[in-house]
């Protein structure tokens, strides 16, 4: 008999619908994207790696904004815990004043695997913090001209140094502690969001020059928590051309629709997928984010490749 096996059809691929959320099918062991008090997070460096570590996480960049003090602080204290590698990360928050159809006329750049010891990149990240702070400062006095002063809650927060990068989270937790918002999303929405009454415009890097500097100290640069990438492959063309090699696709926050939109941009773009849960500690313990963080292990292969790719441009 030679009668022909109907031929299977070929199942059509399920696509997430919009706000449909990511399930983890199990514990993620990576996550690329945290911060600490070093900057606008509120765990200490040696407290996050412990509680990343006691969640399952076994690939962890600290990427703080504009510092690496809190990497430092982990690696001096000798505190990375047994089976946690730690990557030194940054974030930073690029203007970009030519495009101002973006959410606040700015994307911020991931910097995974830098040289701590580089030079050239921690004076750029000094200035930086000193842009911040004066930014912070001139918020601080908004603030004040409105009849919301928040000093004295200021000076009941832990101090900060030349080494701390300030932002706006601070601002709004002192807002909470005077009662003037009951949340830092409200603070930012009432009060330090672009067109608010507290809200001053960032001064520093364009994303190319953030590019850049981050390739010079070694690191892979990629794009942040950018959910608008399928509509603005301008964008990801033309910092892919500045040296951009990874996008950040499996975000916390994203719907599952999202991460595979963001996820198709970065495979036809040829940029490694990277992920992470954007920790800063304000709503809720880590081990509660990290229940809701999915960073497949498929990330970890090509993202070894590029850092390592990263760190031999520059040593080669
Ligand atoms: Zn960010
Ligand atoms: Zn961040």
């Amino acid at each position: 008999m030679t009668g022909a096996r109907p031929r299977r059809q070929p199942r059509p691929e399920r696509h997430a619908l919009p706000g449909e959320p990511v399930i983890p099918p199990a514990p993620s062991t990576i996550d690329l994207h945290t911060h600490t008090s070093r900057s606008d997070g509120l765990l200490r460096p040696s407290q996050l790696v412990a509680d990343a570590a006691a969640a399952g996480i076994r690939l962890l960049a600290i990427t703080d904004h504009d510092t690496l003090a809190g990497v430092r602080d982990v690696l001096d204290a000798g505190n990375v815990p047994p089976g946690l590698e730690l990557i030194p990360g940054i974030e930073l928050n690029a203007i970009t004043a030519d495009r101002p159809d973006l959410r606040e006329s700015e994307v911020h750049v991931l910097g995974l695997g830098v040289d701590a010891d580089d030079d050239e990149l921690e004076a750029a990240l000094a200035l930086q913090r000193r842009r911040r702070r004066h930014r912070f400062e001139r918020m601080v006095q908004r603030l004040r001209d409105i009849a919301r002063p928040i000093d004295d809650a200021l000076e009941a927060l832990p101090a900060t140094g030349d080494d701390d990068a300030l932002g706006r989270p601070r601002v709004a937790r002192a807002m909470i502690a005077k009662g003037y918002v009951a949340s830092v999303e409200e603070a930012f929405s009432v009060y330090l969001s672009r067109g608010r009454p507290a809200y001053v415009p960032r001064e520093g890097l364009g994303p190319v020059e953030a590019i850049r500097a981050i390739r010079a100290a070694g690191g892979l640069a990629s794009l942040a928590h950018f959910s608008e990438a399928p509509q603005r492959l301008d964008v990801i063309h033309e910092l892919r051309d500045a040296g951009l090699g990874g996008l950040e696709v499996y975000y916390r926050t994203f719907d599952a629709a999202t991460v595979e939109a963001v996820g198709r941009v970065a495979a036809e773009a040829s940029l490694v997928a990277t992920g992470g849960s954007d920790y800063h500690g304000d709503l809720e313990v880590y081990a509660a984010t990290h229940a809701a963080l999915w960073v497949p292990p498929t990330v970890e292969a090509p993202l070894r490749a590029a850092l390592a790719a990263a760190r031999s441009a520059t040593t080669g």
